[in-house]
């Protein structure tokens, strides 16, 4: 039996676009999602705003980064 990876952020786009592409989307999806570390204060409160742009909860310090992550970059190999 194929294994589960996670709940899938993708299941808005239906049977399109193919399995792959939307493993991937997904993943990036998560990452964007959840509490990034400040490179100011080091603690994992930091959020999106936009794209790009990430504000920190706790030390209130907005500043550019990533589209999708603070600094990270999501790997192909992670993906497979
Ligand atoms: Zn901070």
């Amino acid at each position: 039996m194929a294994k589960k990876i996670q709940a899938l952020t993708t299941k808005r786009f239906g049977a399109r676009y193919g399995r792959k592409t939307k493993l991937k989307v997904s993943l990036i999806e998560a990452e964007r999602r959840k509490k990034q570390r400040c490179p100011f204060c080091l603690k994992e409160k930091v959020k999106r705003v936009a794209y790009g742009i990430w504000k920190c909860g706790a030390c209130n310090s907005k500043f550019a980064g990533k589209a999708y992550t603070v600094e990270k970059r999501i790997t192909a190999e992670e993906v497979e």
